[in-house]
Protein backbone atom coordinates (compact mmCIF):
# COMPACT_ATOMS: atom_id res chain seq x y z
CA UNK A 1 0.00 0.00 0.00
CA UNK A 2 2.97 2.60 0.69
CA UNK A 3 4.34 1.38 -2.69
CA UNK A 4 1.30 2.59 -4.40
CA UNK A 5 1.24 5.59 -2.08
CA UNK A 6 4.48 6.79 -3.30
CA UNK A 7 3.77 5.75 -7.37
CA UNK A 8 0.54 8.33 -6.64
CA UNK A 9 2.72 11.24 -5.56
CA UNK A 10 4.97 10.77 -8.39
CA UNK A 11 2.10 11.08 -10.94
CA UNK A 12 0.97 13.92 -8.77
CA UNK A 13 4.78 15.39 -9.55
CA UNK A 14 6.79 14.41 -6.40
CA UNK A 15 10.36 14.23 -7.86
CA UNK A 16 12.63 14.51 -4.83
CA UNK A 17 13.97 10.55 -4.22
CA UNK A 18 14.96 10.50 -0.50
CA UNK A 19 11.64 12.14 0.17
CA UNK A 20 9.69 8.84 -1.81
CA UNK A 21 11.43 6.86 0.04
CA UNK A 22 10.90 8.00 3.26
CA UNK A 23 7.20 7.99 2.71
CA UNK A 24 7.57 4.58 1.32
CA UNK A 25 9.30 3.28 4.47
CA UNK A 26 7.53 5.56 7.68
CA UNK A 27 4.00 3.41 8.23
CA UNK A 28 1.12 6.02 8.32
CA UNK A 29 -1.03 3.57 9.68
CA UNK A 30 0.22 3.93 13.26
CA UNK A 31 -0.89 7.84 13.24
CA UNK A 32 -4.75 6.70 12.29
CA UNK A 33 -7.29 5.85 14.11
CA UNK A 34 -7.05 1.81 13.51
CA UNK A 35 -10.75 1.77 12.20
CA UNK A 36 -9.71 4.02 9.85
CA UNK A 37 -6.29 1.96 8.63
CA UNK A 38 -7.35 0.78 5.45
CA UNK A 39 -7.57 4.05 4.02
CA UNK A 40 -4.05 5.17 5.64
CA UNK A 41 -2.10 4.84 2.50
CA UNK A 42 -5.34 7.04 0.71
CA UNK A 43 -3.82 10.35 -0.31
CA UNK A 44 -6.33 12.04 2.32
CA UNK A 45 -5.95 14.18 5.22
CA UNK A 46 -7.82 12.91 8.60
CA UNK A 47 -8.83 14.00 11.75
CA UNK A 48 -6.84 13.46 14.95
CA UNK A 49 -7.00 14.35 18.43
CA UNK A 50 -7.95 17.74 19.78
CA UNK A 51 -9.82 18.49 16.66
CA UNK A 52 -6.59 18.47 14.27
CA UNK A 53 -5.49 16.40 10.95
CA UNK A 54 -2.72 14.67 9.87
CA UNK A 55 -1.89 15.98 6.61
CA UNK A 56 -2.71 14.34 3.41
CA UNK A 57 0.62 12.89 2.01
CA UNK A 58 0.68 15.32 -1.09
CA UNK A 59 0.94 17.89 0.89
CA UNK A 60 3.56 16.82 3.39
CA UNK A 61 5.52 15.12 0.76
CA UNK A 62 5.47 18.83 -1.22
CA UNK A 63 6.14 20.92 1.61
CA UNK A 64 9.21 18.73 2.48
CA UNK A 65 10.27 19.20 -1.29
CA UNK A 66 10.24 22.99 -1.05
CA UNK A 67 11.51 22.48 2.40
CA UNK A 68 15.00 21.31 0.57
CA UNK A 69 16.23 19.15 3.87
CA UNK A 70 19.72 18.16 3.64
CA UNK A 71 21.15 15.75 6.17
CA UNK A 72 22.45 17.04 9.37
CA UNK A 73 20.42 20.48 9.00
CA UNK A 74 18.86 21.84 12.02
CA UNK A 75 14.78 22.09 11.25
CA UNK A 76 12.40 23.40 13.31
CA UNK A 77 8.65 22.15 13.02
CA UNK A 78 5.57 24.41 13.99
CA UNK A 79 2.31 21.95 14.48
CA UNK A 80 3.46 18.54 15.80
CA UNK A 81 0.45 17.15 15.26
CA UNK A 82 0.17 13.10 14.89
CA UNK A 83 4.08 13.22 14.53
CA UNK A 84 3.93 11.99 10.97
CA UNK A 85 5.40 14.97 8.90
CA UNK A 86 8.38 15.33 11.87
CA UNK A 87 9.23 11.11 11.16
CA UNK A 88 10.25 12.31 7.63
CA UNK A 89 11.99 14.68 8.28
CA UNK A 90 14.23 12.78 10.84
CA UNK A 91 14.26 9.92 7.92
CA UNK A 92 16.02 12.92 5.71
CA UNK A 93 18.84 12.68 8.45
CA UNK A 94 17.73 16.31 10.21
CA UNK A 95 17.95 17.28 13.42
CA UNK A 96 14.33 18.04 14.35
CA UNK A 97 12.94 20.13 16.73
CA UNK A 98 9.19 20.68 16.79
CA UNK A 99 6.74 22.22 18.77
CA UNK A 100 3.28 21.48 19.97
CA UNK A 101 0.34 23.49 21.40
CA UNK A 102 -2.17 20.94 22.00
CA UNK A 103 -0.73 19.04 25.23
CA UNK A 104 -2.48 15.78 24.04
CA UNK A 105 -1.00 15.71 20.79
CA UNK A 106 2.38 16.54 21.86
CA UNK A 107 1.90 13.58 24.92
CA UNK A 108 0.84 11.47 22.23
CA UNK A 109 3.04 11.72 19.54
CA UNK A 110 6.18 11.78 21.93
CA UNK A 111 5.29 8.22 23.24
CA UNK A 112 4.33 6.86 19.55
CA UNK A 113 7.81 8.21 17.84
CA UNK A 114 9.69 6.99 20.33
CA UNK A 115 7.91 3.47 20.15
CA UNK A 116 8.96 3.61 16.63
CA UNK A 117 12.51 4.82 17.29
CA UNK A 118 12.46 8.44 16.23
CA UNK A 119 14.29 10.73 18.14
CA UNK A 120 13.31 14.23 17.69
CA UNK A 121 13.13 17.24 20.46
CA UNK A 122 9.45 17.52 21.25
CA UNK A 123 8.15 20.84 22.64
CA UNK A 124 4.80 21.70 24.06
CA UNK A 125 4.82 25.20 23.59
CA UNK A 126 3.28 28.19 21.13
CA UNK A 127 5.39 27.48 17.99
CA UNK A 128 4.64 31.83 17.55
CA UNK A 129 7.53 32.16 20.14
CA UNK A 130 9.46 29.65 18.16
CA UNK A 131 12.92 28.53 20.07
CA UNK A 132 15.02 31.46 20.46
CA UNK A 133 17.38 29.35 23.12
CA UNK A 134 18.02 26.80 19.79
CA UNK A 135 17.88 29.47 17.12
CA UNK A 136 19.13 29.60 14.55
CA UNK A 137 17.24 27.03 12.45
CA UNK A 138 18.64 25.95 8.56
CA UNK A 139 14.94 24.99 7.72
CA UNK A 140 11.81 26.17 9.43
CA UNK A 141 8.55 24.32 8.24
CA UNK A 142 5.15 25.14 9.69
CA UNK A 143 2.15 22.88 9.48
CA UNK A 144 -0.48 24.95 10.41
CA UNK A 145 -2.49 27.92 8.34
CA UNK A 146 -0.69 31.17 9.97
CA UNK A 147 -2.59 34.71 9.58
CA UNK A 148 0.68 36.10 8.73
CA UNK A 149 4.31 35.56 8.52
CA UNK A 150 5.54 35.13 12.42
CA UNK A 151 8.37 37.78 12.69
CA UNK A 152 9.70 36.01 15.38
CA UNK A 153 10.33 32.60 12.94
CA UNK A 154 11.65 34.91 10.72
CA UNK A 155 14.31 36.34 13.21
CA UNK A 156 15.46 32.56 14.02
CA UNK A 157 15.95 31.48 10.30
CA UNK A 158 19.47 31.26 9.52
CA UNK A 159 20.97 33.38 6.67
CA UNK A 160 20.99 31.15 3.84
CA UNK A 161 17.89 29.55 5.32
CA UNK A 162 14.26 28.71 4.22
CA UNK A 163 10.90 28.86 5.71
CA UNK A 164 8.30 27.18 4.14
CA UNK A 165 4.92 28.33 5.60
CA UNK A 166 1.02 28.86 4.40
CA UNK A 167 -0.39 31.88 4.83
CA UNK A 168 -3.61 32.67 4.96
CA UNK A 169 -6.50 34.45 6.89
CA UNK A 170 -9.01 32.04 5.96
CA UNK A 171 -9.66 28.15 5.33
CA UNK A 172 -7.33 28.48 2.48
CA UNK A 173 -3.70 29.35 2.76
CA UNK A 174 -1.35 30.14 0.37
CA UNK A 175 2.23 28.23 0.48
CA UNK A 176 4.95 30.52 1.10
CA UNK A 177 8.85 29.90 0.48
CA UNK A 178 10.56 32.44 2.48
CA UNK A 179 14.63 32.67 1.54
CA UNK A 180 16.87 34.77 3.46
CA UNK A 181 20.11 35.11 1.86
CA UNK A 182 23.51 35.84 3.72
CA UNK A 183 23.12 39.25 3.35
CA UNK A 184 19.93 38.89 5.65
CA UNK A 185 17.39 40.03 3.14
CA UNK A 186 14.19 37.86 2.36
CA UNK A 187 12.51 36.66 -0.95
CA UNK A 188 9.53 35.15 -0.64
CA UNK A 189 7.51 33.18 -3.64
CA UNK A 190 4.23 31.59 -3.97
CA UNK A 191 3.51 27.79 -4.22
CA UNK A 192 0.10 26.92 -4.57
CA UNK A 193 -2.95 26.90 -2.20
CA UNK A 194 -3.86 24.77 0.53
CA UNK A 195 -6.15 24.17 3.50
CA UNK A 196 -4.92 23.61 6.51
CA UNK A 197 -5.87 24.28 10.20
CA UNK A 198 -5.75 27.15 11.58
CA UNK A 199 -2.29 28.23 13.65
CA UNK A 200 -3.47 29.48 17.09
CA UNK A 201 -1.81 31.29 19.87
CA UNK A 202 -0.51 30.29 23.39
CA UNK A 203 -0.72 26.67 24.78
CA UNK A 204 -4.04 24.60 24.92
CA UNK A 205 -4.74 21.99 28.06
CA UNK A 206 -1.90 21.38 30.95
N1 LIG B 1 2.39 17.89 10.75
C1 LIG B 1 1.18 17.41 11.36
C2 LIG B 1 0.02 18.29 10.97
C3 LIG B 1 -0.83 18.55 12.14
S1 LIG B 1 -2.10 19.76 11.91
C4 LIG B 1 0.94 15.97 11.01
O1 LIG B 1 1.57 15.47 10.06
O2 LIG B 1 0.16 15.32 11.68
C5 LIG B 1 -1.33 21.20 12.59
C6 LIG B 1 -0.96 21.16 14.04
O3 LIG B 1 -0.51 22.48 14.39
C7 LIG B 1 -2.09 20.84 15.00
O4 LIG B 1 -1.73 19.73 15.77
C8 LIG B 1 -2.23 22.10 15.87
O5 LIG B 1 -2.56 21.84 17.22
C9 LIG B 1 -0.83 22.69 15.73
N2 LIG B 1 -0.74 24.13 16.03
C10 LIG B 1 -1.62 25.12 15.75
N3 LIG B 1 -1.16 26.31 16.20
C11 LIG B 1 0.05 26.07 16.79
C12 LIG B 1 1.01 26.88 17.45
N4 LIG B 1 0.84 28.20 17.62
N5 LIG B 1 2.13 26.29 17.94
C13 LIG B 1 2.34 24.95 17.79
N6 LIG B 1 1.45 24.13 17.17
C14 LIG B 1 0.32 24.67 16.67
Amino acid sequence: MRKQLVALLIEKGIRDTSILQAIGKVPRHFFIDSQLDKFAYQDMAFKIDAGQTISQPYTVARQTELLQVEKGMKVLEIGTGSGYQTCILVELGARVYTIERQRQLYDKAKIQLSRMNYHPKFYFGDGYAGLPAFAPFDRILVTCGAPKIPQALLDQLKPGGIMVIPVGEGEIQIMKVIRKDLQGNIQINDEGTYRFVPMLKNKSGT
